[in-house]
């Protein structure tokens, strides 16, 4: 937890560490001689050629199949009053989404075709879906918070550096004692407000950032914030949670309290069994799952890490059996993998992390919002730091759809004592993404990113680690 108090930050400790977190190598992390381009690193990348058939002729798609999530998830949409000062009215205002489901068409997967190289397909993917690429802020309708306009503001005496804003009974804190309180490690020369867009950037790290908005871009990652952004008298604001669950542990990742060491990877393949997750183009979830998941196993052992399968046959596995795995395997951190099923437009790579206490998931489907905690909270730190790692590695080697990093209370992850992530690697219901996912090679070489990643995180929390 930030009070600004308790710690002056290293400077190259930090920068080095920070950079570790998104996958550059420490020779370039020198942020100190002020030499750019370290992030220019992360960015590159691309994948070996793979040299396959043309794709079928045009496929329609499945139906738009209800996006999964795990049987016993019940979504509660969170309530948060905003009261209006002077007219004393409270208002409520729902900040979820409802989602659509359409049941997925019993067509049999069809046969894998055979189709031209992993890049080619990945770029055409982008070009022909809607979505959003690297750098772009989209709104989606449904995710948009509505925010009131009259909120109860009281600015707060700054304490330790710190100006806090309380808006609506939440705290904020402003983007100027953000950029103050980080300035020693990344140098900042960029701060700026345009309209509702905000800048934070150095020749280390650009943050973008909208007013209004839960979505956050660092060096083009995009990260979904519990609460919008907003803004007081030409004053950018951040929540403290935010602040406290996103934004500090993937800046400072050294600085996370209680990183524990680890040198076992839980692998878990989503669905198994007679649950056969969502119906793709080319064949079932599960079985993609199952493919992943030892790919990335392979990879994971190749950079000296140990092991453990929650399955390694096509066996259905409770959810809280595969918990208990993780949290019986000491010194571990866990790594779920599933596929999604969505329009037949839909693509893209998105990675969650569990909704910290006290904030909302990203969808209404995710849980709702965590009042109590979980256990898995104890690691939120962690896990955002993991998410980031394993997020930026991937999707700056692939030119993929960023579909962010968000969050929400999947029960592999509530229950889940480790640092843990659940990694949806596209949708199966996407012609062309379904044609990579079943793809040895495309799965190889996310395998390798996701590889890189693990060692990237434990660069990162190494010292935070030593500490323990
Ligand atoms: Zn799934």
């Amino acid at each position: 937890m930030i009070t600004g108090t308790h710690f002056k930050l290293n400077r190259t400790t930090a920068a080095m560490l920070a950079f570790a977190l998104t996958g550059a190598s420490l020779t370039t992390a020198h942020g100190e001689d002020g030499k750019p381009g370290f992030f220019k690193k992360i960015f590159g990348g691309g994948s070996k050629a793979e040299t396959q058939p043309p794709p079928p002729a045009q496929v329609k798609p499945a139906p738009k199949a209800a996006q999964k999530t795990t049987a016993t998830e019940t979504g509660r949409p969170p309530r948060v009053i905003i009261t209006t000062t002077g007219r004393g009215s409270k208002r409520t205002v729902e900040l979820n989404k409802s989602a659509t489901s359409v049941p997925a068409k019993k067509a049999p997967p069809r046969s894998k075709p055979k189709s031209e190289s992993i890049q080619d397909v990945t770029k055409s993917v982008a070009k022909d879906n809607e979505g959003p690429m690297k750098g772009e802020f989209k709104e989606d309708d449904d995710d948009k918070p509505s925010t009131s306009k009259s909120e109860a503001v009281s600015v707060l005496p700054s304490k330790d550096g710190w100006e806090i804003v309380k808006i609506g009974g939440r705290d904020y804190v402003t983007a100027d004692s953000i950029r103050n309180f980080y300035n020693p490690v990344y140098g900042f020369t960029t701060f700026r407000l345009q309209g509702n867009h905000f800048w934070l950037g150095s020749s280390k790290l650009v943050l973008k950032a909208q007013v209004g908005s839960q979505e956050m871009l660092i060096n083009n990652i995009k990260f979904i914030l519990s609460f919008p952004v907003q803004s007081h008298n030409g004053k950018v604001l951040f929540s403290r949670l935010d602040l406290c669950k996103l934004i500090d542990p993937v800046l400072y990742p050294s600085h996370i309290q209680n990183a524990e060491h680890f040198d076992t990877v839980v692998i878990d393949a989503g669905h198994g069994g007679h649950d056969a997750g969502a119906r793709g183009i080319y064949g079932h979830e599960k079985d993609f799952a199952l493919k992943m998941a030892m790919s990335v196993g392979a990879a994971c052992k190749a950079r000296g890490f140990k092991v453990v399968y929650t399955r390694s046959t096509d066996m259905f596995l409770t959810l809280g059996g595969r918990v208990s795995i993780a949290n019986q395997t000491p010194k571990s951190i866990f790594l779920s993998f599933h596929f999604n099923s969505g329009g037949s437009a839909a693509s893209g790579i998105e990675t969650w992390a569990l909704t910290p206490q006290s904030a909302a998931a990203t969808i209404s489907r995710g849980g709702g919002f965590n009042v109590n905690g979980v256990t898995g909270n104890k690691q939120d730190s962690a896990n955002i730091a993991l998410a980031t790692a394993v997020h930026a590695s991937v999707i700056s080697r692939f030119k993929f759809v960023d579909r962010g990093i968000k969050r929400a209370q999947w029960s592999v992850l509530t229950g889940c004592k480790r640092p843990g992530i659940l990694f949806e690697g596209g949708f199966v219901t996407n012609a062309k993404e379904c044609l990579l996912v079943a793809s040895d090679t495309y799965r190889q070489q996310v395998s390798a990113a996701i590889g890189d990643a693990v060692v990237n995180y434990r660069k990162a929390l190494e010292s935070a680690m030593a500490k323990r």
